[in-house]
């Protein structure tokens, strides 16, 4: 297989020899195209190399997110027989997901790597709900790569094309797209927002169709589908790997466990994106740190009570900006904690590095 068809380009190609310049090793780029908890299958213009990443790279991250995941180019040293390659070092992303870890404040959660778009699932039946829409293009908008909305199991519904006007009002320029994978519409348009060598993902909760959609895509049944569970979060674990597909029209997805329901994790930035226009109005509050609830002069109430911004939107803006101020906080006290974990082990002189142990998926 051609690494070509997988998205190499100039700039990995660049990037690659520059690695080698410096090395003496005999590295070969490749791509992550399957994940298994720490084993990674990388595939390269020669074959398909189960590989782990090099003590040297585990020992050197800074932090989990500096570790291989689904989706990143590598340079590896293949075996000399059978057995795994190693996996000597990433290049360069250009986006990476990542997730907060249910039930830790601690750190994110790698979700995969080099995406150019990421497709926003919802359903159109019980499912949909817009500020969940909202959430998840500010965590798509932090990720580097391009959201996508999706309204799924549209044959579910009688007046789409009002709520795509609906949505792509909050959309803030991302496209909004409906399709039925049970039907097989609206598929042409998603595949459009994939070209061949890019990379996609489809992030959703549970039921919403992202097996059925895959399978659709890949024109065969690769996925098994089953029922939805009344409960979400548990159950339904039929595959524990994350797999990048080439879909027959060239375009590549990534699908998998864990590509799911997301917690809010990055910077600023994707807020304001998915939020342009919230802020537009805040710049002509008349007090630059108006709370946009009691100051006199607040344009962003003025619009709520002119009917031009929903309070709905304006609720769910100010609870991200609430737990963006929270996770800020838990990350720092993550860094000073971090921070003390490396005086300790400066201090240990000549001793072992310990190393905190860390789940990976
Ligand atoms: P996933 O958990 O997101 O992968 O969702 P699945 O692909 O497993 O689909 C969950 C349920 O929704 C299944 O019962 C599917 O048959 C159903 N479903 C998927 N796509 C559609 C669609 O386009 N229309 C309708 N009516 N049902 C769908
Ligand atoms: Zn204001």
């Amino acid at each position: 297989m051609s690494i070509e068809l997988l998205g190499w380009g100039p700039d990995l190609a660049h990037a690659f020899s520059l690695l080698l310049s410096q090395s003496s090793l005999p590295l070969v780029p490749g791509r992550v195209v399957r994940q298994e908890r720490g084993l990674l299958t990388v595939q390269t213009s020669e074959r398909a190399f189960l590989s782990r990443p090099s003590g040297r790279l585990l020992h050197q991250a800074p932090s989990a997110e500096a570790l291989p995941t689904i989706g990143d180019w590598v340079a590896l040293i293949p075996p000399s027989g059978e057995g795994e390659a190693l996996l000597h070092s990433l290049l360069p992303r250009r986006s990476v997901l990542m997730r907060r870890e249910a039930g830790s404040e601690r750190e994110g959660q790698l979700i995969a790597a080099n995406l150019d778009v990421v497709f926003l699932v919802t359903g159109l039946d019980g499912n949909f709900n817009l500020r969940r829409i909202e959430r998840a293009l500010t965590i798509a908008w932090n990720s580097g790569a391009t959201p996508v909305v999706v309204l799924s199991k549209a044959d579910l519904h009688a007046d789409v094309s009002a709520l795509l006007l609906e949505v792509e009002a909050l959309a803030q320029g991302a496209p909004v797209l409906a399709l039925s994978a049970l039907e097989g519409t609206g598929l042409e348009e998603l595949r459009a927002q994939l070209p061949a060598g890019k990379t996609g993902a489809l992030l959703g909760s549970s039921g919403v169709g992202k097996s059925t959609l895959v399978n659709r895509l890949l024109d065969e049944a690769r996925l098994a589908t089953q029922p939805v569970r009344p409960d979400d979060n548990r159950g339904r674990h039929t595959t524990t790997h994350r797999e990048l597909f080439v879909l027959p029209h060239g375009g590549l997805l990534i699908d998998g466990p864990g590509m799911r329901e997301l917690g809010l994790w990055g910077e600023e930035e994707g807020l304001s994106q998915a939020f342009s226009d919230v802020l537009a109005m805040a710049a002509d509050c008349r007090f630059s740190d108006c709370s946009h609830r009691r100051e006199p002069g607040c344009a962003v109430r003025a619009a709520v009570e002119a009917g031009g911004l929903s309070s709905e939107r304006l609720e769910s803006f100010e609870k991200l900006l609430r737990e963006q101020a929270y996770q800020a906080r838990q990350s720092s006290s993550a860094a000073q904690r971090e921070q003390k974990r490396l005086e300790r082990n400066l201090t240990l002189a000549g001793g072992q590095h310990s190393r905190a142990k860390r789940r990976r998926d």
